[in-house]
């Protein structure tokens, strides 16, 4: 029966040097080779669950695999360490991909807020990462500027969004009336949400999932 891997490829050849391991005490001992029942990521570390718990060797060699897992990113294989990504699970990564996971779900919330822009009558507009150099903020993916539409100029403005999604600076929702020089500057150069989309699809990115492309279509 084939056994469940329920890990990401940056551990694999940890786990197959394991098994090597295995199989050389096994032959070495004359004992019976143990039975794979599962293998999984759990808190951030490996773990390999066998039918033969009894074995001491067997057993620390398992435990060293599990320990060594944690300082090997398990994306891609790296150097990594234990992180907490988005403040909710511990998994083991390298620098480049625990920065790209949080790259990531800045843009899934960004994307939120613009969709809702847009649904309110805003009209929204990415300015990619130009405002990376001037925040101060480790991770700034998008930010939205919204001005009400033409057609009805005295609306509020959209107060609470930007309240909601004003977090750890990923991104932030502007007045267009109120923005400083450096941020009309960006205005000028910033990006449609249509023209935000194709740019994301020739950076080879996917759309958050959940979210149609701003035109409806698939
Ligand atoms: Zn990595």
């Amino acid at each position: 029966m084939p056994v469940e891997c329920r890990c990401l490829d940056g551990w694999y050849p940890l786990i197959h040097r394991l098994f090597d391991q295995i199989v050389t005490y096994c032959q070495t001992a004359g004992k019976p080779y143990p039975r794979v029942v599962q293998i999984k990521e759990k808190l951030g570390a490996l773990r390999v669950y066998l039918d033969i718990y009894a074995d001491v060797e067997i057993k620390r060699l398992r435990q060293e695999a599990e320990v060594e897992s944690t300082r090997i990113c398990e994306i891609c294989g790296a150097p990594g360490a234990l992180v907490n990504p988005l403040g909710c699970y511990v998994q083991t990564l390298c620098p480049e991909d625990l920065k790209a996971i949080r790259r990531e779900d800045a843009l899934h919330a960004a994307w939120s807020v613009l969709r809702e822009l847009d649904r309110q009558g805003y009209r929204p507009i990415i300015l990619g990462e130009i405002f990376g150099a001037l925040g101060e903020a480790p991770i700034t993916y998008a930010f939205a500027i919204a001005e009400p539409t033409a057609d009805d100029p005295s609306r509020d403005r959209p107060e609470g969004i930007a309240r909601t999604y004003l977090r750890d600076g990923a991104f932030r929702v502007l007045d267009v009336k109120n923005a400083t020089e450096d941020e009309r500057n960006a205005i000028e150069q910033g990006l449609t949400l249509a023209q935000f989309e194709t740019w994301l699809e020739t950076q080879g990115r996917r759309r958050p999932l959940g979210n149609p492309r701003s035109d409806g279509s698939v």
